[in-house]
């Protein structure tokens, strides 16, 4: 049996070298650049290339792939503590090749991709030469897809798309979208639905809105989510992605290294607030003393230092437990509880941070109520907060066995009962 929190003393040395590598070469390019994505803007290139070309010579690159993709097959424990690095930055992720939603696409590309969907949107997409896009959501439906319309229709050797779709994040970079569709209405969605690749300028697709985040003003990172309309899209069959019917199986190979993912860089942006909260209670001066000796602005930051490391904890144990079992579906229970749990503690940190700063922390000077926003988003993105629940309790439920008596198993008379059948009679007073 091994059980314990020490680092692999190389590993540290690894992870040392990506802390001060993101905080002074990195982080700079969020205040410069509008965003990771805009991958034909030369700016951008100019100064992201030489930085992803530092981290491929370092053997960092795209670290959520095993090496028979370019990655390094480092497993979710060892990925855990480099992305709770990266999350600090809006680019880390895209220096080191493994930015979301390119990451979660490139791995169901490389689980059910042909050879041919390999080589045209695989490596381009791994290489960060393009970006891509993950459209399931609808307007008029997201949590629960089995209501989602968008439709396909067998065309000879084409597939006819027609539908919208919703919030497709990074759609006005994008060089395709993976694109969930009902191919037959007749069956149960989970048989009836399947994953299209949608080559971006294919006619008839088309961007009806950029939409953006409430607030994001200072800085804008200027991707968007696109709101997508399908009228009469012709795609090749061989477009067709993981098969007819089997649009569920693929998207939850995205989903749950999505959904953990976020969370490991969700530390980072909690972590950042944290950092923050704390410099201004030790520098902001009030008659008598500073903030940081007022009890009450303690009890925020020893609540906030209690609900990361909780949260932290959690965060690693299933990415061991996922190292462990190698298949994500056994460990389902515990990522929807990380999932459920993230956008909370990311709120509550963030809140308290923006309490200490007052007025400043408000304003579009500082990073707080952008980071509150993300609070909200990933109590949505990858599914909202209250189906991870459901999710966690049905796992939890399924392994408790129901009383078949009157009163509950736990009922003291009954606990009695068996301990006295157990030990019979115990006198309290005998040998005093
Ligand atoms: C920043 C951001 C990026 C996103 N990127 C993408 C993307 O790239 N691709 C994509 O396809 N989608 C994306 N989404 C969409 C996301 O997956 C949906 O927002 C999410 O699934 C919820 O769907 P909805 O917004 O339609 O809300 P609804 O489905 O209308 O749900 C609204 C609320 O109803 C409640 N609710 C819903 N179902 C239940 C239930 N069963 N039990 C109890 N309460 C329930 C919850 O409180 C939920 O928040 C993104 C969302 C955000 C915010």
């Amino acid at each position: 049996m091994s059980w314990g929190f020490d680092t692999d003393p190389e590993f540290q040395k690894e992870l040392d070298w990506i802390d001060e590598f993101v905080r002074n070469e990195i982080e700079p390019l969020d205040m410069l650049l509008d965003s990771p994505y805009d991958v034909t803007l030369p700016e951008r290139n100019r100064l992201v290339k030489p930085l992803q070309k530092i981290v491929r010579e370092r053997k960092l690159w795209a670290c959520h792939l095993g090496p028979e993709l370019g990655g390094q097959g480092y497993g979710q424990l060892k990925l855990a503590l480099m992305n709770e690095i990266l999350g600090r930055s809006v680019f880390a992720p895209t220096i080191f090749g493994c930015q979301a939603p390119d990451s979660g696409n490139a791995e169901i590309l490389a689980h059910y991709g042909t050879p041919e969907q390999k080589k045209k949107y695989l490596e381009p997409l791994l290489d960060n030469e393009i970006v891509s896009t993950f459209a399931m959501t609808e307007p008029q439906g997201g949590a629960d897809p089995l209501i989602l319309t968008t439709r396909a229709e067998r065309d000879g050797d084409h597939w006819v798309i027609n539908g919208e779709k919703w919030f497709a994040s990074t759609a006005n970079f994008a060089s395709f979208f993976i694109t969930m569709v009902v191919t037959d209405p007749n069956v149960s969605a989970y048989k009836g639905m399947s994953m299209f690749i949608v080559p971006a300028g294919t006619p008839g697709l088309e961007m009806v809105r950029d939409v953006h985040l409430a607030g994001r003003k200072y800085n804008n990172r200027g991707h968007g989510h696109g709101y997508m309309r399908y009228t009469n899209v012709r795609v090749p069959a061989d477009h067709l992605l993981g098969g007819e019917g089997n649009a569920f199986v693929v998207a939850q190979t995205r989903l749950g290294g999505g959904r953990i993912h976020h969370a490991m860089r969700t530390i980072g942006e909690a972590r950042k607030a944290f950092a923050m909260m704390c410099e201004r209670a030790v520098s902001r001066q009030l008659k008598r003393g500073r903030l940081a000796d007022k009890q009450l602005v303690q009890a925020m930051i020893a609540d906030s230092w209690i609900e990361l490391e909780q949260f932290r904890l959690l965060v690693l144990r299933t990415a061991w437990l996922i190292d462990k079992h190698n298949d994500y579906k056994l460990v389902r229970k515990d990522i929807s509880a990380v999932k459920a749990a993230m956008p909370k503690v990311l709120h509550d940190i963030v809140a308290r941070a923006i309490q200490i700063h007052g007025s400043l922390g408000l304003t579009n000077e500082m990073p707080l109520v952008e980071q509150l926003v993300s609070s909200f988003v990933i109590g949505l993105a990858d599914g909202p907060t209250e189906v991870h629940k459901i999710t966690l309790a049905k796992e939890l439920l399924k392994m408790v066995t129901p009383s078949t008596e009157l009163f509950p198993a736990y009922h003291l008379p009954a606990r009695r009962a068996r301990a006295l059948a157990k030990y019979g009679p115990v006198d309290k007073t005998a040998g005093l």
